[in-house]
């Protein structure tokens, strides 16, 4: 799909979640749907709150905390806290399947792709459970912190 495409099948979405619950649509939340799905990579609200502020879009920190909370209950968000304690969001549509390296030290989060690993995953039964989508986070050093690692002890902390 393309971005404008993707886009405009979220908001599609967005539209009959709040027209089911009777929900006001207001400008606010279809800005906040776009940020969302013009941005690649895994983002913290606070940072979405800026990039939104940036665009000269001034919405209030909770308007924007609601507004995601109703994207991940109508399914086009996703909740991830990478065992960190601030969450960060990535959108559903539209994202290619992919799992997580997550490095201990730093947080940086990249996005990987692995077919193999894939093919077997979808091969997995787990007797009578109907298994929706698989979250896979590896988690170490990133290349960066895993050199730094080796001038300092913060490789200690990550030896078992
Ligand atoms: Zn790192
Ligand atoms: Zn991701």
């Amino acid at each position: 799909m393309s971005d404008d495409k993707t886009k405009q099948a979220a908001a599609n979405v967005l539209t009959r979640y709040m027209t089911q619950r009777n929900m006001r649509k207001t400008p606010e939340r279809y800005a906040i749907l776009d940020k969302v799905f013009e941005t690649a990579d895994h983002f913290f609200i606070e940072s979405l709150h800026g990039m939104l502020a940036a665009d000269g879009y001034h919405v209030s920190r909770g308007t924007v905390y609601n507004t995601i909370s109703l994207l991940e209950d109508a399914g086009l968000v996703r909740r991830r806290t990478f065992g960190q304690r601030t969450a960060q969001y990535e959108k559903i549509i539209g994202a290619s399947n992919h799992h997580h390296l997550v490095c201990s030290h730093c947080g940086k989060v990249t996005e990987i792709k692995d077919q193999k690993l894939d093919e077997l995953l979808t091969e997995r039964r787990y007797g009578s459970f109907q298994p929706s989508y698989t979250d896979l986070y590896v988690y170490g050093l990133c290349g960066k912190c895993a050199r730094r690692a080796g001038k300092s002890t913060i490789a200690a902390t990550h030896k078992k």
